[in-house]
């Protein structure tokens, strides 16, 4: 590992001062018993049907399907606590702090995990397990800009007897609410809280890429590795079983919760304290 960690020191080193955009996947999450989407892990089950069932078409036509779909999802998601790769993130952030250069982390798991672990400049692109919406554009719980907390929330009695009679409604409005999250045939300005039109800020103006546990499978990843790649600006993906989608990008076959631990250390970026494995 000593050649991959001395990359990640050296981008840290290099950029502590200037801007880091850091976008993590999946893969950050597995660690913490978070299956993902296009894995090659066990758990990938939805492999197949992800883009059909993670779409408001399907809630559309079966929102009695799609809420069950999503309740087995979080299930595994509301257990989870942060890994050693989201802990170290939290400690890169503040040590280019205090460095003065700026640090932002942009995600596209769902399941809250840096915000668990403490992480402040962050973006979760995709969404938010923790909260549900009512699908009416311009309802005050709807987008643009409103949201509601999931835990408010009695969803026991749809869990054990799914209907339409039992699936959680607006309270504004009586909508069948929806996830807060960005389906696959959904845009990404679609809600503010995805912050898009900061995302292309840092995809533009940012002096070093680190992806983390990414199959630059989406739109958002494709969109910050083209815009680094056009302004030559180095980039660093943490990956153990992807391919380099670009001659241009350093790979690390290291587990991000190995190798960004380790660069803290390296560093002298002290580790922030968290519940993680408490
Ligand atoms: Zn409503």
């Amino acid at each position: 590992m000593d050649r991959e960690l001395q990359a990640v020191v050296e981008l840290f080193r290099a950029y502590a001062q200037r801007q880091i955009l850091v976008v993590t996947g999946a893969g950050i999450s597995l660690a913490s018993g978070i299956p993902t989407f296009r894995g090659s892990d066990a758990g990938a089950i939805w492999k197949k049907d992800v883009t059909e069932l993670g779409s408001f078409r399907y809630f559309s036509r079966d929102p009695v399907g799609s809420w069950r779909w999503y309740l087995a999802r979080f299930e595994k998601t509301a257990e989870a606590k942060p890994n050693p790769a989201h802990t170290a993130l939290v400690a890169l952030e503040r040590w280019c702090q205090r460095q003065g250069g700026e640090f932002l982390l942009v995600t596209q798991n769902i399941d809250g995990l840096h915000r668990a672990a403490g992480s402040q400049n962050l973006i979760e692109v995709h969404g938010r397990a923790d909260r549900i919406r009512c699908p009416r554009h311009g309802c005050k719980n709807g987008a643009p800009a409103g949201s509601l907390d999931r835990a408010g929330f009695d969803l026991g009695k749809f869990a054990a007897e799914p209907s339409p009679d039992t699936l959680p409604r607006c309270p504004c409005c009586q909508a069948v609410l929806r996830q807060h999250v960005l389906w696959f045939d959904e845009y990404y300005d679609s809600h503010r809280d995805y912050q898009w039109p900061r995302v292309l800020g840092a995809a533009a103006t940012a002096d070093a890429v680190l992806f983390v546990g990414t199959s630059f499978s989406v739109g958002v990843t494709d969109l910050i590795l083209n815009a680094a790649l056009e302004r030559h600006r180095p980039i660093v993906s943490i990956d153990p079983a992807g391919a380099a989608p670009a001659p241009d990008v350093v790979m690390l076959r290291s587990r991000a919760e190995a190798i960004l631990p380790a660069a803290c250390a390296r560093l002298g970026a002290a580790l922030a304290r968290t519940t993680a494995g408490t």
